[in-house]
């Protein structure tokens, strides 16, 4: 294939040899992929600030025998903010990093791809409780996958759920009404929890801005997702640990 051009954010990279990087870009065009930036370590290197984590890039690529080579790169937004912030950074690393585990290589998804770039943007929005865009993010990721939580009807009775007795259910994947509530692995939930995670489910750019929450309930979302991702892609999120260890002490998801 010729050279090509694609605009992605840089979710993974590692270095090769001396000075180059292998990078994981998440693409509009073409997917996810891999690619060589040689030289990207070198000092005062152009393609040093594009190969960055979570940097928007405008990349040339040309297929080699098992990367892609970045011939030329141009930064788009470097998202200065977040890296000016250790919990809006840690967020952002946690997102990407959970776009890497729920995307195959070349499968081009661009709604994913915009779902990210905005909830870059947006995290600087809400940079006053960044966890509302992160687990928007988190529904709204899981359902583009297929992995929509049931939150309209009890996922096991498909009764109304009402607002007594609420839970969810990571394994079954969504609330249940307070009969058929199960024990195991239940999450207790308040309606007012419910009704936030659903607001999250399907709200734009500007819905997520304007969420109201509180911490409490925020917490309680926080910990369904976090088990929703777990059991949904069978491995724990590096980043997630690290992005846990900022959070109050007896305020994170347990
Ligand atoms: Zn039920």
């Amino acid at each position: 294939m010729p050279a090509y051009a694609a605009t992605g954010i840089v979710l993974r990279r590692i270095s090769l040899g001396e000075t180059d990087r292998i990078i994981t870009v998440l693409t509009r065009e073409q997917g996810k992929l891999h690619a060589v930036a040689k030289g990207a370590r070198k000092p005062g290197s152009r393609s040093g600030g594009a190969t960055e984590l979570f940097t928007l890039t405008r990349f040339m690529l040309a297929s080699g025998k098992s990367l892609e080579i970045v011939s030329q790169c141009e930064v788009q937004e470097s998202f200065p903010a977040l890296r000016a912030d250790l919990g809006l950074l840690a967020r952002a690393t946690y997102l990407c990093e959970l776009a890497d585990r729920l995307t195959e290589d070349y499968e081009p998804s661009p709604d994913m791809f915009d779902s990210l770039v905005s909830a870059l943007y947006l995290l600087r929005r809400r940079a006053d409780e960044p966890d509302m865009v992160l687990h928007a993010f988190e529904l709204q990721l899981l359902s583009e996958r297929g992995y929509a939580p049931g939150l309209g009807q009890c996922v096991t009775c498909g009764g109304e759920p009402g607002a007594q007795g609420l839970s969810y259910s990571p394994t079954l994947g969504g609330v249940l009404c307070g009969r058929c509530r199960r024990p195991m692995d239940a999450i207790p939930l308040s309606a007012a929890a419910l009704n936030l995670m659903r607001r999250m489910a399907g709200a734009d750019a500007d819905g997520i801005v304007a969420l109201q929450g509180v911490a409490a309930d925020l917490q309680v979302v926080g910990r369904c997702m976090k088990w929703t991702i777990r059991y949904r892609i069978d491995r724990d999120i590096k980043s997630a640990e690290f992005l846990e260890s900022l959070r109050p002490q007896g305020a994170g998801p347990a």
